[in-house]
């Protein structure tokens, strides 16, 4: 098999695509120089990357636009080539906020629309400008909204035209199951972007969203950054894994080759970050090698069902 990136999509139920491989592009905005990110996608885009994955509070959206915008006008893509997907943060779950929010993400990303535009968590925070509002012991202020009025108007923004598709993130089958049963769904979620990876395979979930047509993009693929402000790293780093080693070392690939190689095998999109030229080319090398079933079985065997983001709020 000798495929590129670029061909190798995923349907979406709507009609639309997913490309298998995207660029994540969190990284702390306080550890990370300025530009970073513009140039890693615009790297990403030259070794092939078609799909970006970001979101209002990476606090990086305008590189993310800004490297889109460069590299249409040195005619390198189109824009109908990119698949961006942006994110609705808890604090604009009520309805009449969901719009004015996307509007907002593609006034900073100097885009018309977004391809994919999620959920990004469940739960909701209480409006207003603290996006992680806090009372005064420290505890994160919630706020009661209704998940199917959100998804209501998430459904306008398509019918709008602002977002291609529209899906989830973080949620499970209970709170997937109140927006497919909701009266009156014009859309369903087209994908849900969960943690995903071999030490946290989801069979569960994916068994479910298979069933349903919804597709699953799998975050934190090679395991995160390990930055112990929001990872639990009591999990041992998923790189050092011996048996991804090993497979590794059979088809001269690397661990994070075949982390990401066996999430895209059972069409699982992947979104691993990284701001490094090399290791954003060699995530991208997943496409001309294929594992035999008895690795699959291997590596799903590693599972633990822990997870890095434990999303403690
Ligand atoms: P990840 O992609 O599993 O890992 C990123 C870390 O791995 C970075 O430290 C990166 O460093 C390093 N890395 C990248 N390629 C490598 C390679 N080939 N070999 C060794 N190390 C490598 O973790 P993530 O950032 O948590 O997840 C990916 C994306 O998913 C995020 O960027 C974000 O877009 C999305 N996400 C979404 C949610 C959600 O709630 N929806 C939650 C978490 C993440 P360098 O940059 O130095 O290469």
């Amino acid at each position: 098999m000798n495929l590129t990136a670029e061909s190798h999509r995923v349907p979406l139920s709507d009609g639309n695509s997913i490309p298998l491989l995207g660029l994540g592009t969190y990284a702390d905005p306080q550890k990370t120089p300025k530009g970073s990110c513009l140039e890693a996608v615009k790297i990403a885009i030259d070794a092939g990357y078609r799909h970006i994955d970001g979101a209002f509070v990476y606090f990086n959206e305008h590189e993310v636009g800004q490297a889109i915008r460069e590299k249409i006008a040195e005619g390198k893509i189109k824009r109908e080539d990119i698949f961006y997907c942006g994110k609705l943060w808890n604090t604009c779950h009520p309805p009449e906020l969901v719009r004015p929010t996307l509007e907002k993400t593609l006034k900073i990303l100097q885009l018309d629309y977004v391809d994919l535009y999620i959920i990004e968590l469940p739960m909701a925070f209480k409006p207003g400008d603290a996006l992680y509002p806090k009372d005064e012991n420290g505890k994160f202020i919630y706020h009661e909204t209704d998940l199917c009025a959100t998804w209501e108007a998430l459904e306008a923004c398509k019918d709008a035209g602002l977002a291609k598709s529209i899906g989830v993130s973080n949620f499970n089958r209970r709170q997937l199951e109140m927006i497919m049963n909701k009266p009156g769904l014009k859309y369903k979620p087209v994908s849900n972007q969960v943690e995903c990876h071999p030490y946290f395979t989801q069979p569960k979930l994916l068994e479910f969203c298979r069933q349903h047509d919804i597709v699953i993009v799998g975050y934190s693929p090679l395991g995160t950054s390990r930055d112990e402000s929001w990872v639990n790293v009591s999990s041992p780093p998923l790189l050092k894994d011996p048996v991804l080693n090993a497979i590794g070392k059979k088809y001269n690939k690397t661990a994070a080759q075949i982390a990401l190689r066996f999430n895209v095998q059972r069409g699982v999109v992947v979104i691993p970050k990284s701001f490094n030229p090399q290791r954003i080319r060699e995530n991208f090398q997943i496409f001309d090698f294929s594992l035999t079933e008895k690795e699959m079985k291997e590596i799903e065997a590693l599972n633990k069902n822990v997870r890095y983001v434990e999303l403690l709020m």
